[in-house]
């Protein structure tokens, strides 16, 4: 038997799950270990509450849970719980999934005022992430600003524009849909670095701002560029475009709320008495490069919160090869060194839809079959088994989460599918019942 360890449970661990057990039958066992009682990563506490379909993906991963050589390990932190020697020691080969969850930096002065947060805490708080739970954002103010121009940007500007009524449906947790309903936020002012050709958002997801209950979104006419200019696009991007050049022409009152595109600004600095008061950007241009250029020119956006969504890090995990610069493991094609593997958001990056983290897992299961063609005879299972018992670690099970996910189910809102926990003792507790 192989025995082969996966660590995080997200996309990209599920993918190589199903590609490790298509690669070798029934002669691999499959531990995927995380440090959430509860698996899928980003799908569960990323993908917006709003957006069930996207979420649905699951139910794909839950059958590779459910197949006899893969088992979920879950309230396991490698790091803390046990480390990736010991797991070198105990399984054929290590395969890091473990995502990118912090926030990258913005890097600029006043960027630690309260009121300023990034996207993965502020996207973890409406989702339910038991680190993000507590996270109060301030939504007694009467604007906010989002810095980024990709679908992360337009989940957050959203999430922050909908109507009470908009969140049927949705699992959005319930201290964040009290605390929208109450927010007084009725400007977000979507900050982009570069222009409308620019953008990374994709166009369903940006379509979709147009036939917001309460709010309008607006662009500025003098912003895009000559119509003809878009036949040169990517077809997505010309799409995108396309909205971006109606949601410029819109008639009529703008509704309670308006979502502002402010392209060519770059934030310089935070401004505010003990508490975000102003966003301060620099007016920019498009180099011949393609770059964003500094005009010198600067203005301020009053708001009273500021989420960056601009993108992510992967934690570095002791002993593991690093690349500082690229905020992720060092790896080739997946491979870091003998033994140990990375895919998904922790070898790429965080860029791309769910489905591009898929050719990691086969990438990585055809790499792991290469560079070892026999197993080595290492204990696998018992041994972690064995390891997290002496330690009193209290392992979640596959079994487990289905009680956990049952009973987050039962006490969902009238509507919703369910009502997360958002406390990790209650999800320990929820096993029992
Ligand atoms: C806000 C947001 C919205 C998104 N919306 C969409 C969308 O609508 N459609 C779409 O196609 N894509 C979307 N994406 C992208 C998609 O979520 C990612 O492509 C995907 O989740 C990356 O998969 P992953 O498995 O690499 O990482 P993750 O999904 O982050 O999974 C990593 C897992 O590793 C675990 N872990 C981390 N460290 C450790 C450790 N030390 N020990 C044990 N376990 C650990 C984590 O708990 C987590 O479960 C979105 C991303 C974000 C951030």
């Amino acid at each position: 038997m192989r025995h082969l360890a996966v660590i995080g449970s997200g996309p990209a661990g599920y993918y190589t799950a199903e590609a490790l057990s298509r690669q070798f039958g029934d002669q691999v066992h499959v531990d995927i270990i995380d440090r959430m009682p509860v698996p899928y990563g980003l799908i569960r506490s990323g993908v917006a509450p709003d957006h069930q379909s996207i979420k649905a993906v699951s139910r794909r991963y839950e059958a590779t849970a459910l197949t006899e050589n893969v088992r979920f390990v879950g309230n396991v932190s490698v790091g803390r719980d046990v480390s990736i020697g010991e797991l070198g020691e105990m399984y054929d080969a290590v395969i890091l999934a473990t995502g990118a969850p912090a926030d990258r930096a913005l890097g600029i002065p006043g960027d630690d005022l309260p009121g300023v947060l990034g996207s993965a805490a502020f996207v973890g708080w409406y989702n339910g992430h038991p680190d993000f739970a507590a996270l109060d954002p301030p939504l007694d103010v009467a604007a906010a600003a989002v810095i980024g121009n990709g679908n992360v940007a337009l989940d957050v500007a959203r999430i922050l524009a909908k109507a009470p009524q908009e969140f049927v449906g949705s699992d959005i947790v319930s201290h964040a849909f009290e605390a929208l309903g109450n927010s007084a936020i009725r400007t977000v002012t979507l900050v982009g670095r570069r222009g409308p050709h620019q953008i990374a958002m994709t166009p369903k997801e940006l379509g979709e701002l147009g036939h917001l209950a309460r709010a309008t979104p607006r662009v500025d006419p003098a912003d895009l560029p000559p119509a003809g200019a878009d036949a040169a696009l990517e077809p997505g991007l010309r799409k995108s475009v396309g909205h971006l050049r109606a949601f410029s022409v819109l008639s009529g009152e703008p509704k309670e709320v308006t979502v502002d595109f402010d392209f060519f600004a770059r934030p310089v600095r935070i401004e505010g008495e003990g508490k975000v008061e102003r966003l301060i950007v620099e007016r920019t241009r498009l180099a011949a490069d393609g770059a964003a250029e500094g005009t010198g020119e600067t203005y301020a956006i009053r708001c009273g919160l500021v989420v960056a969504c601009i993108g992510y890090r992967t934690p570095p995990i002791p002993g593991v090869p690093y690349d500082e610069r690229l905020g992720r493991f060092a790896n080739q094609e997946g491979r870091i060194a003998p033994g140990l593997y990375a895919v998904g958001w922790a070898r790429r990056g965080p860029t791309g839809t769910i489905g591009t983290n898929r050719p990691d897992g086969f990438m990585v299961a055809e790499a792991i079959a290469a560079d070892q063609p026999d197993p080595a005879g290492k204990p696998g299972r018992p041994g972690l088994d064995a390891l997290l018992a002496a330690r009193g670690v209290d392992v979640v099970t596959f079994r487990d989460w289905q009680k956990i996910e049952a009973a987050e189910a039962a006490r969902a809102r009238a509507g919703a599918p369910r009502e997360k926990f958002v406390d990790l003792a209650e999800m320990l507790a929820a096993r029992g019942a």
